[in-house]
């Protein structure tokens, strides 16, 4: 333990977003228990990696964060939770030092558990992961970041085929309605402005007879609550009228869509066993942008699957590039123990595409990326957008505009502290990262006030 009285807990997340709205509960939970919760890096008495297993160099990352850790703070009590302990637990325990190790069903308890103390061997909990529906115990009264994460949904039925996740996570369920809403309304008392809808399977969700739309127009209602934004959700689970909410400007959900596509080859898509061809996910993106005209349209494409053949890549590359997405998260398959595409490939070694092309692939499909964010981003040039103002660098406000734009502003003094506002920004020029501009007006506040 420190010399200090109160014990030090710092909690690492790898992987997606719902981790990270995770990892945010227990560092809210910590402080509840008497923990000073301090950043990944700093000394510290307990140590929570919260771990992804989506590739093979997520696992590889994870173990060498784990590794990290336990060298810098040998002392230290070292829990490892998450996908990667739900299906990697053998491999983790190996790793000397380490002393808990909890699968998904029970990571949220992981702070009770790291109570017994540090142990000869790990200890490793990995229930099988209920399929029913849960609620989660939050600590509502402490200050929270400015943008939240909202956990509403955990698992997944789809079992593509190459994916690990329906194993590691379990089957799709979906939070407590009036839970998740309690959450919510707690977040927006603490200041949040914008809450970000997280889970595996959003479109899924299903609580007490209410679907995802009417939790987006419950949250509308909740005071203080200025954006809910989704963050991914699979195409063939958008509702139209989730669309329309997106097109209201009076609505909170943001005109925003993360819409997975993977492979812009119908043969791919086959194999990868997604629930759309390449026609209907364009006429969807169609529909979208027609019900909204600012929509910011992002995907996830995974590269190099087994039977991905140049010719498929080819028509990904020129799909991406037609069609009007933003930006693409591209990741190189991996291949996930479990998996059907894992199984095809062991009766069909030809199958294989070998690592140095998925790279060469993923490095392709990612310039493409960012030429496309350039030319997003390059569209708003000249126009006067609202941002939620996040935390100053360099005496420069960043933030984002409902439809995902990257901005860094400039403000006269006379503004005074413009974070967790909603501010409206003159865009100028374009810099590597953002579309850079100069601050016109606090929305709410009198423009005379900040002459
Ligand atoms: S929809 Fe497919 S890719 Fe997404 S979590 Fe479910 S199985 Fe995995």
């Amino acid at each position: 333990m420190s010399l200090s009285s109160q014990p030090r807990a710092t909690v690492h997340t790898l992987g997606c977003r719902l981790n990270q709205a995770e990892s945010q509960l227990l560092r809210d939970r910590l402080e509840r228990e008497g923990y000073t919760v301090v950043p990944w890096g700093q000394p510290a008495d307990l140590g929570i990696i919260n771990t992804c297993t989506v590739t093979r160099e997520a696992d590889a990352k994870c173990r060498k964060t784990i590794r990290q850790f336990i060298q810098r703070n040998p002392h230290a009590f070292t829990a490892v939770i998450g996908c990667y302990s739900q299906m990697g637990a053998k491999a983790i325990a190996e790793i000397e030092g380490v002393d808990l190790i909890v699968g998904n069903q029970d990571k949220l308890s992981v702070i009770e558990h790291a109570r017994l103390g540090k142990s000869e061997r790990p200890v490793i909990l990995r229930e099988r992961i209920s399929a029913a529906d849960f609620a989660i115990t939050f600590v509502g009264d402490l200050p929270s970041t400015l943008r939240a994460n909202l956990k509403i949904q955990d698992g997944c039925d789809f079992y593509c085929s190459f994916c690990i996740i329906p194993t590691a996570r379990g089957r799709a369920r979906s939070r407590d309605w009036e839970n998740t809403l309690a959450e919510a309304r707690e977040l927006a008392a603490n200041g949040v402005r914008e809450v970000v809808l997280t889970g595996v399977n959003i479109g899924t969700y299903h609580s007490q007879g209410h679907d995802l739309v009417a939790l987006v127009d419950a949250l509308d209602t909740i005071e203080g609550l200025d954006r809910v934004r989704i963050s991914s959700i699979e195409p063939t689970t958008v509702e139209l009228a989730l669309l329309d909410r997106m097109a209201d400007p009076a609505h909170a959900l943001v005109p925003y869509l993360h819409l997975p596509l993977q492979s812009g080859s119908d043969p791919v898509l086959q194999r990868m066993r997604r629930k759309y061809s390449v026609a209907e996910y364009a006429a969807f993106v169609a529909e979208a942008r027609r019900r909204v005209p600012d929509l910011c349209l992002g995907t996830d494409i995974l590269v190099g699957s087994d039977g991905e053949t140049a010719a498929h890549f080819q028509e990904t590359c020129d799909f991406f590039w037609q069609q009007p997405f933003a930006y693409c998260h591209v990741f190189p398959y991996s291949e996930r123990e479990g998996t059907l595409a894992v199984k095809r490939q062991r009766n069909d070694p030809a199958c294989v595409v070998p690592v140095e092309e998925r790279q060469q692939r993923v490095a392709r499909l990612r310039r493409l990326s960012a030429a496309k964010r350039h030319d997003y981003d390059a569209g708003y040039l000249g126009e006067t957008v609202e941002i939620l103002v996040e935390q100053p660098r360099d005496g420069l406000w960043p933030g984002y505009t409902a439809n995902y734009v990257r901005v860094l502003a400039q403000a006269d003094a006379s503004f005074g502290d413009l974070r967790n506002q909603l501010v409206r920004v003159r865009l100028e020029r374009l810099s590597a990262d953002f579309a850079e501009g100069t601050v016109v007006e606090v929305v709410g506040r009198p423009v005379a006030a900040a002459v």
